[in-house]
């Protein structure tokens, strides 16, 4: 249980990557400044995170079963945080999409949809109900440079993060006068599983309906300078959950 001065976090996706990262940072701040409640839909999963935390874990760091794109899921997992009481909601979940739309069905893209922008709608709805009984509360979202900016073949991915990111920049406002905040982290690319995913799917990637020039940009010119980019300007998940950390303070 949080200690009183300590901000009780709540994120999701802590099973790898960058949600993983921040979980641990927080959990192990030198001040013992967070309480931190660390979701991830299987806990099957939770090892690396517990190895990571070290002693953080079962003090600074606690563990909840959270899958964003359920509803009783949610539900539950927020009755299981005392009173309900969350400080700091950081909303990290989230998958990627690459390829042509003409080879993706509309169910690979609602769930696309389901987890990055319903997933995060979800699950503010269910956290501001109390901070704003509170006037109270910071919410997180993590979403992307993608969210910014279109990119070739991942239309589906963008457009999700673009959507968040509407949301959230009009419930900005409305939050302001219960003294909640909401901030977006965009971040670029970031060495994560997501990108191990991501070139495994561009290797095994078909183009169905896609025109040759598009093709052509995409495999002579977008990946090579992605890739490029990658290893130039690549961050950690430690650099994001150091960012994040910033952002909370
Ligand atoms: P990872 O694939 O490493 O982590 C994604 C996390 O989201 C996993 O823990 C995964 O859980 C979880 N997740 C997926 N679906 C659900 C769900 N329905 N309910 C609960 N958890 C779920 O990727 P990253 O750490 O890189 O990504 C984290 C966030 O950062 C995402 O929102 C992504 O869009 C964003 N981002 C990533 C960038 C990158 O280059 N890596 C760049 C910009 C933004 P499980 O293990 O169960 O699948």
């Amino acid at each position: 249980m949080a200690n009183s001065g300590q901000k009780v976090v709540l994120i999701t996706g802590c099973s790898s990557g960058i949600g993983l990262r921040i979980a641990v940072t927080l959990a192990k701040d030198e001040k013992k400044r967070y309480h931190v409640i660390a979701t991830m839909r299987d806990l099957k999963k939770k090892d690396k995170l517990v190895e990571a935390a070290g002693d953080a874990y079962g003090k600074t760091l606690m563990l909840l079963p959270l899958d964003v794109c359920s509803d009783d899921s949610v539900k539950q997992c927020i009755n299981n945080v005392k009173d309900r009481h969350i400080d700091i909601f950081i909303n990290n979940a989230g998958v990627g999409l690459l390829g042509p739309v003409e080879s993706i069905s509309i169910e690979e893209m609602k769930r696309v949809f389901e987890t990055n922008f319903f997933g995060a709608v979800r699950m503010i709805k269910e956290v501001m109900p109390d901070m704003k009984k509170r006037r109270s509360g910071h919410i997180v979202v993590m979403s992307s440079v993608m969210g910014l900016q279109g990119v070739v073949f991942n239309d589906v991915y963008t457009a999700s993060k673009f959507a968040i990111e509407g949301f959230c920049e009009s419930m900005a406002v409305q939050l302001m006068k219960f003294n909640i905040r909401l901030s977006m982290i965009e971040p670029g690319p970031v060495h994560t599983e997501f990108e191990t995913k991501m070139m495994a799917d561009v290797a095994k990637m078909e183009y169905p309906g896609a025109d040759a020039d598009t093709i052509r940009y995409f495999k002579d010119v977008y990946l090579p300078s992605s890739i490029d980019i990658f290893e130039a300007m690549g961050q950690t998940p430690d650099d994001i959950a150091k960012c994040l950390k910033k952002v909370i303070e």
